[in-house]
């Protein structure tokens, strides 16, 4: 059954105004968005608010393509205000001052709102990052839950570490934690294995732990079926987890949302026609797409292996470097390869990764991306860079088995050409890749079934509307 976005569910609890505050990065605000616009469809009215710094890049949000209960606020982080350098650690705590205030004066301001008596705000929904807001809320008399978008693995391997249970540097050659797999050193978040790489992150990280006995339920980008064994033990450890995904627009899985066709909200331009049209020209499963995702910032080195990596594998290629990495490209490639290949400085990924056309996925393993190939059944090749993407790498390939990830040189630490070039040919070969199809073709199945009607997250996110409409 096809909803309207503003549609009421029949029953559906009564009507409560939810904030969901995202980072200003694109990899936060698309699964927070989809996760708004699901509330929405459940009769809710949620305004998503994030910093003004994802303002100057957003283009007007289209508002018909966010229904009018789906409101969009932009907020003072303080940034504008800084003159000269701030060190990350600074930047940081100057985020959580000014953008507890502007928070204060946005409540406020919906408080005495003409509509604040029918439509009162109840419950804010806020980026695991920013444990502090789950205070500001609740001193404001307003609940409040943290999202992640992170796997719920990766969240675990946080929570090892800040409950002690897992010692670092590590104390033998792999970490071992309940319902995980062994993960080797370099299968650990990167601010993990090497702490000292971006101490600032780290702590960030594990300052989402701090207060997180307090919220009554944590969300995550994810899906229970995923993530089976470690959400039956997060929960034995009383972890009030709701899995909520896969966060990709409604076309792509059940497609219940009306027009609920892209996320609506990108920081960077994309060239929809020129690839599309692109792929359009190309066979069934013969095309390599490989991006990197909003935020890689990759040494000309490692581009240049990814470029001849691309090229070598024989296979057509569509390859997203941004315009700010376009200057790390060999001389010449675009013209070499051309009819071949084709590089864009950003697309609509999820339209690609839908397109026919497509045969593997090169990815950096950002959360959003892997969630988005295995929800479209693509197999993937995958070279994670930082963060949390070696972990979501591990998984891929030994646990979800949807692809292979390409060995580093141990000296130089780059993923070199010729071993991209044997991980992209082995997955699209017809007969050895067929094994990588199958397994993708399962999970996107499964990933279908959480978001329809009645579906582990569907559930998970009327049991959520039902409890605010409570309050
Ligand atoms: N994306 C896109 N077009 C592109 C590249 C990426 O729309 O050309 C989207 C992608 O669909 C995903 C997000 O940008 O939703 C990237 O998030 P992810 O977590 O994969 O990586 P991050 O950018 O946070 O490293």
């Amino acid at each position: 059954m096809k909803l309207d976005l503003e549609e009421q569910m029949g029953g559906a609890a009564a009507q409560s105004h939810i904030l969901v505050f995202a980072f200003p990065v694109q990899g936060h605000i698309n699964p927070m968005v989809q996760f708004a616009k699901r509330l929405v469809s459940k009769g809710q009215r949620v305004t998503v608010v994030t910093t003004f710094s994802a303002s100057k890049s957003i283009p007007t949000p289209n508002p018909t393509s966010l229904g009018s209960n789906l409101k969009m606020e932009f907020i003072s982080d303080g940034s504008k205000q800084v003159a000269g350098s701030e060190s990350i650690e600074e930047s940081i705590e100057r985020f959580r001052i000014s953008a507890t205030k502007s928070l204060i004066n946005l409540i406020t301001k919906i408080r005495n709102s003409s509509d604040a008596l029918q439509c009162p705000l109840k419950f804010v929904v806020y980026h695991s990052g920013m444990p502090w807001v789950l205070d500001v809320a609740r001193r404001q008399g307003i609940d409040g839950a943290p999202f992640f978008t992170t796997s719920l693995a990766v969240a675990t391997i946080f929570h090892h570490v800040h409950e002690g249970t897992l010692k670092l540097p590590l104390e033998g050659p792999r970490a071992m934690m309940p319902t995980m797999p062994p993960l080797e050193l370099n299968d650990l978040p990167s601010f993990l294995s090497d702490v000292e790489s971006y101490p600032a992150f780290l702590k960030l990280a594990t300052n989402q732990y701090s207060n997180l006995k307090k919220p009554n339920c944590i969300f995550f980008s994810s899906f229970d079926k995923l993530e089976k064994e470690v959400l039956k033990w997060m929960e034995s450890q009383d972890w009030p987890v709701k899995m909520i995904g896969p966060t990709l627009p409604s076309v792509f899985l059940d497609e219940r949302l009306e027009d609920d066709k892209d996320y609506g909200l990108s920081l960077f331009k994309p060239n929809v026609e020129t690839s599309m049209k692109w792929l359009d020209s190309k066979k069934p499963g013969s095309v390599v797409y490989a991006s990197f995702g909003s935020l890689a910032d990759l040494s000309i080195e490692q581009t240049e292996e990814l470029a001849f990596g691309l090229k070598n594998s024989c296979f057509d290629f569509l390859w997203v470097v941004r315009e700010s990495e376009q200057d790390k490209l060999p001389k010449n490639f675009e013209q070499e390869i051309s009819g071949k290949g084709l590089v864009v400085s950003w697309c609509q990924q999820l339209q690609v990764l839908a397109h026919e056309a497509v045969g593997c996925f090169l990815t950096h393993c950002g959360w959003n991306s892997t969630l988005e190939a295995l929800s479209l059944g693509v197999p993937m090749v995958v070279i994670p860079h930082w963060a949390d993407q070696p972990t979501n790498a591990k998984f891929v390939e030994d646990v979800w088995k949807v692809g292979v990830r390409v060995n580093v040189n141990k000296k130089s630490g780059l993923a070199t050409k010729e071993e991209i070039a044997v991980c992209i040919k082995e997955v699209m070969d017809k007969e050895k890749g067929m094994k990588f199809r199958m397994a993708s073709l399962n999970w996107k199945k499964l990933a279908n079934e959480a978001v329809e009607e009645g579906g582990s997250s569907d559930k998970n996110i009327e049991e959520f509307v039902e409890k605010v409409s409570l309050i």
